[in-house]
């Protein structure tokens, strides 16, 4: 393909979708549980192996690592073939959940170092499992790993469990409360962080974005501008005008002039480079900040978007045309000086008769004469 062919597939192809965090992070997580429930069903493989090589092998035990390793078994299908991550998360914690309690009732006869190894096993695994809950589920998942806890206290004294364990075997189910509750103040901890970044994000995003566009306002082009005046190298402006809007909003009312502000924006915005911005200056002005462009590239940006607005009508209003002032960074210059010069020649477009773009010659007299198309 040659060059300009490739630029104008380039310039019309639609710009790449923005990396989506959530995504980005549900993708990490897919991958740490596949991780995990593989190495997990190795681990099992090996202490049931271990186990089926004793004398006697206790069949309480294969069966719970049988169990487990049905459950990582049908995790890592269920993962790998993009089932949903919520479900995989709830499935694990309630059949571990479940695994704990189950271990309580078939070890309920141990005795001695035995029965303190179990329940301190069974507190260790509920500590890990609660672990989970607290990343992947919301807080009221508490309930969970503090009900298992509870159940399986219960259940050892039910089951008579305290009176042969004594006093050694309420310091083990004491140890594993401060535990939990220190798990639960930190998933507590972690969730108001959450939401109060959330909120701020969304303030900040609010701040920065125009509700009607959804485009970059002027206080986030401000720092787009001062942002690519600071980088080395070349950098322009493009400001936009649509043409006697006033009359649009006179004939066909206020809210199709707002639509056709929204359809302006969207028109506008397709093609452009990433890293090039467009935003909205104010009322029906717009303005487009390149960065690493000269101002003669910048022009025929400007040009594009004036021919390709021209050539398409708006389905109610018809043909819509804008003005466009270019202006390119010069040295030593600033936020306000570069965009007085765009409005400049914004302004001189408008002069000229409307429906043209014109770069800023303003400081430069050897460009006397920048192109504009008649
Ligand atoms: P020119 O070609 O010289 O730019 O003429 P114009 O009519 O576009 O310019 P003028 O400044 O006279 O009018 C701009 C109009 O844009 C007036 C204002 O009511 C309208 N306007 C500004 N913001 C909005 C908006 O958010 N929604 C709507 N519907 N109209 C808006
Ligand atoms: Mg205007
Ligand atoms: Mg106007």
């Amino acid at each position: 393909m040659n060059a300009p062919m490739e630029r104008r597939r380039a310039l019309s192809a639609p710009p790449p979708p923005p990396a989506d965090p959530i995504r980005i992070m549900e993708g990490l997580r897919r991958r740490v549980y596949v991780l995990s429930m593989g190495l997990g069903l190795l681990v099992l493989l090996i202490l049931g192996g271990l186990t089926l090589a004793q004398p006697r092998p206790d069949m309480t035990t294969l069966g719970v690592y049988g169990g487990l390793g049905v459950m990582a078994v049908w995790g890592l299908v269920w993962l790998l073939r993009g089932g949903a991550l919520p479900w995989a998360e709830r499935v694990v914690i309630v059949c571990n959940a479940a695994v704990i309690l189950t271990q309580f009732v078939l070890g309920a006869e141990e005795s001695g170092p035995a029965q303190l190894l179990l329940t301190a096993s069974n507190w260790g695994f509920l500590l890990a499992v609660s672990m989970l809950a607290y990343l992947a589920l919301p807080l009221r998942a508490a309930a969970l790993s503090f009900g298992t806890y509870a159940l399986g206290t219960a259940l050892t004294l039910g089951l008579g469990g305290l009176a042969r364990g004594g006093l050694d075997l309420l310091r083990v189910h004491l140890s594993a409360l401060p535990l939990l509750l220190l798990l639960y103040a930190l998933a507590w901890y972690r969730e108001r962080f959450t939401q109060e970044y959330t909120r701020r994000l969304l303030l900040e995003t609010q701040a920065h974005t125009d509700p009607l566009t959804g485009l970059p306002n002027r206080r986030a082009l401000y720092g787009h501008i001062e942002t690519a005046l600071a980088a080395a190298g070349p950098c322009s402006v493009v400001l936009l005008d649509i043409d006697h809007f006033k009359r649009v909003n006179d004939r066909y009312g206020h809210p199709t002039g707002d639509a056709v502000l929204i359809w302006a924006a969207r028109h506008l915005s397709t093609g452009l480079r990433a890293g090039d911005v467009l935003g909205r200056w104010g009322g029906e002005e717009f303005l487009l900040v390149l960065p690493g462009t000269s101002p003669v590239d910048a022009w025929t940006v400007a040009e594009r978007l004036r021919a390709g607005l021209h050539a398409t009508p708006h389905p109610e209003v018809g043909e819509v045309t804008v003005s466009l002032g270019v202006a390119g960074a010069q040295p030593g210059d600033d936020l306000g000086r570069l965009t007085v010069r765009a409005d400049t020649a914004l302004y001189a477009a408008k002069n000229q008769g409307r429906n043209r773009a014109v770069l800023s010659t303003l400081g430069r007299p050897e460009e006397d004469g920048a192109p504009a198309p008649g």
